[in-house]
Order: structure tokens, then sequence, then C-alpha cells
């Protein structure tokens, strides 16, 4: 389930098979994110919405809290989740701010001998519309999208649709690369790499590499990147240990950062 995202597609007929949405924020939806990524079996829906609590539970910015804060309290382990790999549907590129609790429905199932999740509702977006983006790590305004007019080659027929993508398209294409700039600038510390464990580009890594260094493992796809202890500490980024006993970051690409 790791990496699929949900699109969703508004269609007359399509949506009698896949449940019309509720919400035009894609993956928002769990019960028509079960319909379009083909998830039936009680132990994929169990471990979908295990997933997706974790995620949720981080999203929700409590009463008491502004955005800011909330961001400050959550970004650790949030960038410790995504370098990990566990993925949601719904937070695919940015952290959506939430209000209120998820509601799970579950049912005792006799054959796992245990209740089992048989339905589970995300907690509400919250009214400032505020997400963190896992590119700049920075908070964005999320605004609504209208769905765009597609033409499905394989139904022959003109549908709309919205991607993950589209919801974060005017920040990239905005604010996202400058924030990253700004973000370089500020960094007074001459050893030290711009790390976002989220978002290794092409062009991050030309970034990192004056200040570290990598070598490829022949053999195996392993590459590994070094950042410096003081870093780390300093970005809130929690290692877990390696094999060696020594902190370790394991991004997607299966790209290692030992912590040195
Ligand atoms: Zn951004």
């Amino acid at each position: 389930m790791s990496g699929q995202t949900v699109t969703i597609i508004l269609d007359k007929i399509y949506n009698k098979s896949v449940p019309k949405p509720t919400s035009l924020r894609p993956g928002y939806d769990i019960e028509y994110s079960k319909a379009y990524c083909h998830i039936y079996s009680i132990e994929q829906i169990e471990k979908m919405v295990e997933m997706e609590k974790i995620y949720d539970n981080l999203s929700i910015i409590r009463s008491f809290e502004t955005p800011q804060q909330w961001a400050i309290r959550v970004k650790a382990t949030l960038q410790t989740l995504i370098a990990e790999g566990y993925r949601s549907f719904y937070h695919v590129f940015c952290l959506f701010g939430s209000f209120g609790q998820g509601v799970t429905k579950t049912c005792y199932n006799h054959w796992a001998g245990r209740e089992l999740p048989i339905s589970y509702h995300r907690p509400s977006v919250h009214k400032s519309q505020m997400a963190i983006c896992f590119k700049c790590w920075k908070l964005v305004k999320i605004t609504e999208v209208k769905p765009r007019k597609e033409y499905f080659d394989g139904w022959r027929r003109w549908g709309y649709e919205i991607k993950s993508e589209d919801l974060m398209k005017d920040h990239w294409d905005n604010s996202c690369f400058k924030a990253e700039i700004a973000t370089i600038a500020k960094n007074t510390i001459p050893s030290a790499p711009n790390f976002e464990p989220a978002c290794i580009s092409p062009a991050r890594q030309k970034m990192i590499s004056p200040t570290s260094y990598q070598s490829s493992n022949c053999g195996s796809n392993t590459s590994e990147i070094f950042i410096s202890s003081l870093y780390a500490k300093q970005n809130n980024l929690l290692p877990s240990i390696n094999y060696l006993n020594r902190p370790v970051l394991k991004i997607d690409d299966g790209t290692e950062i030992t912590i040195v």
C-alpha cells in the first residue's frame, strides 16, 4: 500500500462502484479510498486504518494550540515516520491540520478472535486550513481546488478529477522553493548540510554534497549519507540505532543517513 495515492474521480458511472467522496481532498474519505485502492481484506483494512490513525493523531491541532505550536510539536515525529517509510493515503505531500478526533467502528471477528475495524472516519479539517509541507517543512494554507476536467482514455469519456498534488500546486509554484532558499540563507553553521529526510531531490543532493559525503555500497542499492550529530540535534532528527550501534535514519529510496 505504501506509495499509493488516491485520485478523486467524479463520474456518474464510476461513482456507482466507487462511492462519491464526502470531501474533495484526495484520500480524506476512507470508504472512497478503500474502494479506489481495492482494499477489501480485513487485514489490509486494519493495516490501513492503523497507519492513517497515526498520521491523523499527529494532525490534530489542540484547542489551546496555534498552528505554529502544533507544527513545532509534531515535526520531529513526522520526519521520523516519513524517513522510516510509513506513508498515509491522505497526508501524502503535507500533514493537513485537523480538528476533533477520528472515529473507528469495530466489530468482533470470530476468525481473528478480536475486535477489528470495519470503518474509520478522520477528524475534521481544521478551520485554519493549515498544513505542514513535507518538502520545505513550513506551514502552508491549503485552499480548496476545483476538479479538473479530464478525458479518460480507457472509458472514452470526460470526467472530473483531483489529485493530491493539485492541493499543493499553488504552494509549490509560489512559496515552497523560496522557503527552502530562506532556510539555507539563515543557516549559519558552515558545515551543516541542509537535510530534509522527506525530499532528497537531485537538487537537494547537490546541496548536501559539499559538506557531507556519500558512499555507494557495491552489490546493493543502499547509499549512505553522513551528517553531524550537532546538526541532527539542532534539527530534532530522531534516529534509530543500526546494527553497528550507530544512530541511523533511513529514507524512502533505501539511503541510510548515519549520524557521526
Ligand atoms: Zn513547501
